[in-house]
């Protein structure tokens, strides 16, 4: 969504869009089921939705990035509106809007109950199908950012067929999504496994949060890759949590129950999968039938696993869903590196500190791919960027497939030792089984190599926050310390030097 949004903003300037899959596919955004997140109704706030934000992302987020978005909010929703996206509406016309966990007001705008990312993003698709200035590369993965003199000269590309290829460019924005897939249970696409943090990481960019993975609490737990997602709009509409002797436990663990904060609900969870207790999402007396109309995503995901939602309860497990850490920006969403600039859940803006507030992802994605693209409109006006000369230091790219049991082995490592219950001893583990994978398989695929840098870099953020706040839960350091209470910074040369330490 990041890209497509930053593409339709930069026309009528030429924009090539590089793509793994046909555009919408594998991408996060369209699996995107609750909405976007803003203050639409006349009673609500920009600034009530900046303080919930800030409030949920634990005492480390940007206040001035969370008033800056959450005021550009409404702004967007009302253009992704005009476009043609058929959000849900009262019948006087006024968006119909879903209450989601921690949020003080009704603000998700929805479409169809469950289908907001995916009616998005079939409208901005069209949208960039049918605009001239922009060129769409299907097909194609980045694998390398080239970077001379911290400076973006250009990025090499592969298509899986022929050599791998460098595009050049005056400047470059890199949406590549969040980094979920990297761990065993997710919710994301299988695409989305920190491709784009470890690449900006290796090519020598500052890397801010990365210990911030969000667990969903209510994956579905039906031995599928990718979980299911059943969505936080079910407990918002009253579905509650039981446990396999029908006992509903969040009541003593937090006075919101099924809505306190994300990262609470995925412990209550968590532990009660480790106890054997087959925790579940019940929606059948709050929502009854209704499920199938209002929610066709999940009670389709339900019904191909052979559980029926309207008469059993839905089977659930925390999955990892969002990374709130990524490549660090400034608040116009440039990177650390000249001539780059990141949108979506590849950055880490400091909107979303230790936890992010449900449903403001697509909002940041839509706000920065706006912001960053305008920030390259005026550098490009400025001729402050040229592109780079044929002298490219083009880096030795690996190509080979890795075999996917490589990949899972260390996805399990993420899980079983980065997860949603985290030890120094359980994290120093992950860090040594990622240096051997680097030992064994390092070089041959880039593509892996991202993924390596990746992993290292959320291990390494994980094992130095001595602490619990937000998405990172550290078993050995449970409670808050005011001495992290701030964003982490790191680059991968001091998370290797970690690494190898351990
Ligand atoms: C199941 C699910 C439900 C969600 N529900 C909500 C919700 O209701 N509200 C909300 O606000 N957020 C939600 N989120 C989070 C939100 O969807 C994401 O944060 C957001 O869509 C990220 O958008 P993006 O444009 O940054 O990345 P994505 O939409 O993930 O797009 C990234 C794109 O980059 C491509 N890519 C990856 N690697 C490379 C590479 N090396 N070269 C080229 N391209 C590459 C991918 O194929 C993909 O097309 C949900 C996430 C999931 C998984």
């Amino acid at each position: 969504m990041a890209g497509l949004y930053a593409a339709l903003n930069l026309a009528p300037r030429s924009v090539t869009i590089i793509s793994p899959k046909p555009l919408g596919f594998d991408a996060s955004s369209a699996w995107a089921q609750g909405g976007v997140a803003a203050a639409m109704d006349e009673h609500d706030t920009p600034e009530a939705h900046a303080n919930d934000t800030v409030m949920a992302g634990d005492g480390i987020v940007d206040a001035d990035i969370a008033t800056f978005v959450t005021s550009a909010a409404k702004e967007h929703v009302l253009e992704l509106a005009d476009v043609g996206t058929p959000f849900d509406r009262l019948g006087n016309g006024d968006f119909l809007m879903s209450k989601e966990a921690a949020h003080s007001f009704a603000r998700v705008v929805r479409v169809k109950g469950d289908q907001a990312g995916a009616a998005i993003m079939r409208t901005l698709v069209k949208e960039v199908l049918n605009t001239p200035s922009i060129t769409v590369m299907q097909g194609v993965t980045a694998l390398d950012l080239i970077v001379k003199n911290n400076e973006m000269c250009g990025v090499v590309l592969a298509n899986g067929e022929n050599d791998p290829f460098v595009i050049q460019a005056k400047a470059y924005l890199m949406a590549a999504g969040g980094a979920g897939s990297l761990f065993m249970k997710t919710t994301n696409p299988p695409t989305v496994r920190g491709l784009a943090l470890g690449m900006a990481a290796r090519a020598g960019a500052e890397i801010a949060d990365a210990e911030f993975v969000q667990f969903h609490p209510t994956a579905m737990d039906l031995e599928l890759d990718p979980a299911p997602l059943a969505t936080e709009a079910l407990r918002g509409e009253g579905a509650i949590l039981i446990n396999k002797d029908g006992i509903q436990f969040m009541q003593n663990i937090h006075k919101d129950a099924e809505l306190a904060p994300r990262d609470i609900v995925a412990r209550a969870i968590f532990r009660e999968h480790q106890s054997g207790n087959k925790p579940a999402l019940d929606t059948r007396s709050a929502i009854g039938a209704n499920i199938i109309n209002q929610f066709p995503s999940v009670s389709e995901a339900c019904l191909k696993s052979g559980i029926d939602p309207v008469r059993q309860p839905i089977p659930v497990i925390p999955a990892a869903h969002y990374h709130m850490g990524g490549v660090a920006t400034d608040i116009k969403g440039k990177s650390s590196i000249k001539g780059l600039w990141i949108s979506g859940e590849a950055s880490s803006t400091g909107l979303h500190g230790a936890n992010r507030l449900a449903s403001n992802g697509l909002l940041e994605a839509l706000v920065y791919a706006a912001t960053a693209s305008n920030g390259i409109i005026q550098a490009i006006e400025n001729n402050e960027y040229k592109i780079f000369d044929k002298n490219l230091p083009v880096p030795k790219v690996g190509f080979n497939l890795i075999d996917e049991k490589v990949i899972l082995e260390l996805r399990k490592a993420m899980s079983n030792w980065v997860g949603v219950i985290r030890t120094g001893e359980d994290i120093a583990k992950a860090l040594r089984f990622i240096k051997k994978l680097d030992l064994e398989h390092g070089g041959k695929s880039t593509n892996f190599d991202n993924m390596l840098a990746a992993a290292t870099l959320i291990a390494a953020a994980a094992y130095l926050r001595k602490e619990s706040r937000g998405g990172h839960y550290r078993k050995d350091f449970p409670n808050k310390n005011d001495n992290f209470q701030k964003r982490s910074k790191m680059n991968l040369v001091d998370a290797l030097v970690l690494r190898n330490s351990l």
